[in-house]
């Protein structure tokens, strides 16, 4: 999720690293650092906020070593501070260590440090890694690759994602770098090599590069690479050579963020479950303890939200109905922070933003504590506003997210509320066991069903083709295809500017269908088997009118005569959604393209709406 640079040659390393950190900036992150080897010691410098803020730090400019590794940070655990700032140092300040990911199991790797004496100064998951890589350190055999075999057999303990970078003034002359899922590069220099989590930071460097596989090990030197699989057995690796611009290379190679983020999904939804959710395990949030009383205690939940948010609170609704039968209300925190709704203590208030600094919800979450209720925060961002000042809050984990138009983030969004109903109903005893073991098993099957749409993009493409040029759009659906219908018709005229409308399918004969007229298009939403036939004929009525029709389905529909059919893998009905969304988020997307339009920032809006 953060920034990584490294470097390795005979040059000042600190304005290299810096540099690096700079052009990674745009992402937006919340703290940066450097560690550089300096007279045989590890000086780390860091501070919070900007990357520039550490141009600021007494005596930054007169580092004259050589050997260093950079980070910004994106925090996850532990809010942005100085202390929780990357490069993280052992308790004897002989490895220093960035991280990019989220360590899952880092409070049972922090319990066995501290049990053997080790002591922690941040709130951060990565800070057990130094110490991991001592504690092998110190109990391996001092030859050569003593470093090599400490951070591999401290690799071995960690659960989750990494990017990892290690430096120590044991082995003044390497860097050792390793990954799993989660981005990182070299860039060959001549007699210098570079490092990064992403090709900007070392684009002006160079242009040849290693790209790091998961699970494997790099050992970089002035002058040469040693590459290592996860078995530590070394192999040789080819070199790329990458000509892209500087904005080819910040998008990854993508055309734009939106896309890039729509192709995240799989990783990001896999940094949503983390160790939240497995197999014949009871669900667990680190950060939340909800009592089975309390829960019991509660007659109703608001799920209040704007945007994206709101229909990723519809979805978490059918999933809290569905396996907690708790009633469940959404609404538009500018409705409902105005209309007097009824609160009390036994009221749970769920608040849904990416950034969370989105200013309506944010009062509508001041208002439900002023009425005694618990209030719970679903945010993207570490320590943003509404975390806060909610009771609770979890984090979605999608990394951050750039386009205006939100993708990575309503999936995980939806996920992570899937996730929070599971865990209610293990607590309230609402839903027998066997059942949400099958719902788990789905959502731990989601990323690579995820990647089997995403590999198929030419159907899409050709559809946007032909529909650019429209004026107006319907979106039909019923049950959860319905919130994913609001979902699609919101991402078309934002990025597309086609006026779109979406009903629930049943609901479309009651005034709307005087509006379907020859050669309309109608995209369709059809998941659910058990509203599937009733979908279908509300599909043949627009037909019999003129309406071109696209259906999004995980049905076998074979028999039916649809101009256009997109099919996607099966689920649960209650994930429908974050499947079927990926085809609309793409023909938003392709439709933008087509019409030449600017995806990433759409006219008129903003990422974080912090005005009422
Ligand atoms: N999980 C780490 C932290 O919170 C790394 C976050 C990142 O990728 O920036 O410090």
């Amino acid at each position: 999720m953060c920034g990584i640079v490294g470097y390795i040659g005979n040059k000042k390393a600190t304005p290299i690293l810096i540099n690096g950190l700079l052009s990674l900036e745009y992402r937006g992150y919340d703290s940066a650092g450097i560690a550089v080897l300096e007279n045989n010691k590890i000086v780390v410098m860091k501070d919070k906020g900007r990357v520039n803020n550490l141009n600021n730090i007494d005596g930054i400019n007169n580092l004259n070593g050589t050997i260093g590794i950079a980070h910004t940070r994106w925090a996850t655990h532990g809010k942005p501070s100085k202390e929780n700032s990357h490069p993280h140092l052992d308790n004897s300040n002989s490895f220093a260590v960035v991280h990019n990911g989220i360590i899952e199991n880092y409070n049972e790797l922090r319990n066995f440090l501290t049990e053997k004496g080790y002591t922690f100064i941040s709130q951060t998951d990565t800070e057990v890694i130094p110490n991991l890589i001592h504690y092998y350190y110190k109990n391996g055999i001092k030859d050569e690759n003593v470093f090599l075999r400490a951070v591999k057999s401290a690799v071995d303990d960690l659960k989750g994602s990494y990017a990892i970078e290690v430096i120590s003034p044991l082995f003044p002359n390497r860097v050792i770098v390793v990954r799993k899922d989660s981005p990182l590069v070299i860039g060959k220099g001549e007699n210098e090599n570079y490092i990064a989590s992403d090709i900007p930071a070392i684009l002006s460097h160079t242009k040849n590069f290693y790209l790091l596989d998961d699970n494997e090990y790099a050992e970089i030197y002035t002058d040469h690479i040693n590459f290592y699989d996860s078995s530590l057995v070394s192999h040789s690796k080819a070199v790329k050579n990458i000509e892209w611009d500087a904005s080819a290379a910040e998008k990854d190679g993508f055309e734009d963020y939106m896309l890039k983020e729509i192709f995240e999904q799989p990783n990001s939804i896999r940094e949503t479950i983390g160790s939240r959710l497995k197999l014949n395990e009871l669900c667990s949030f680190d950060d939340l303890d909800l009592s089975k009383e309390y829960l019991q205690s509660i007659n109703k939940i608001y799920i209040v939200a704007c945007g994206t948010a709101m229909h990723a609170g519809l979805a978490g609704k059918n999933a809290i109905e569905k396996l907690c039968r708790i009633p469940v209300t959404v609404d538009i925190a500018s409705e409902f922070r105005y209309r007097d709704p009824i609160i009390d203590d036994k009221t749970l208030c769920i608040y849904i933003s990416q950034s969370g600094e989105t200013a309506d919800t944010i009062a509508a979450l001041k208002l439900a504590k002023t009425k005694g209720a618990k209030t719970l925060a679903v945010s993207n961002v570490i320590g943003s506003s509404i975390t806060r000042e909610a009771n609770y809050t979890i984090y979605t984990h999608a990394g951050p997210e750039i386009a205006v138009a939100s993708t990575k983030a309503y999936t995980s969004q939806v996920v992570l509320l899937v996730i929070l109903a599971i865990y209610f109903a293990e607590i309230l005893n609402s839903t027998p066991a066997n059942l949400l073991n099958d719902l788990k098993a789905d959502i731990l099957d989601l990323p690579v069903k995820i990647e089997t749409i995403l590999d198929q993009l030419e159907p899409i493409k050709d559809f946007a083709k032909k529909v650019y040029t429209q004026k107006d759009m319907f979106f039909l659906g019923r049950g959860t295809d319905y919130n994913v219908a609001l979902e699609g018709s919101l991402k078309l005229k934002e990025i597309s500017y086609i006026h779109s409308e979406a009903y629930s399918a049943g609901e479309l004969k009651h005034g709307p269908i005087a509006l379907i007229e020859n050669g309309i298009t109608v995209v369709s939403i059809l998941t659910d088997p058990s509203l599937v036939e009733k979908s279908i004929s509300n599909i043949q009525e627009v037909i019999t009118r003129g309406a071109k029709t696209l259906v999004i389905t995980n049905q076998n529909l074979t028999n039916k005569h649809f101009d256009f059919v997109i099919n996607i893998p099966n689920t649960n009905p209650l994930i429908s959604p974050i499947l079927s969304v990926v085809p609309l988020q793409l023909l938003a997307y392709y439709i933008s393209k087509n019409k030449g339009l600017d995806v990433d920032k759409p006219r008129n809006l903003a990422k974080s709406v912090t005005v009422e």
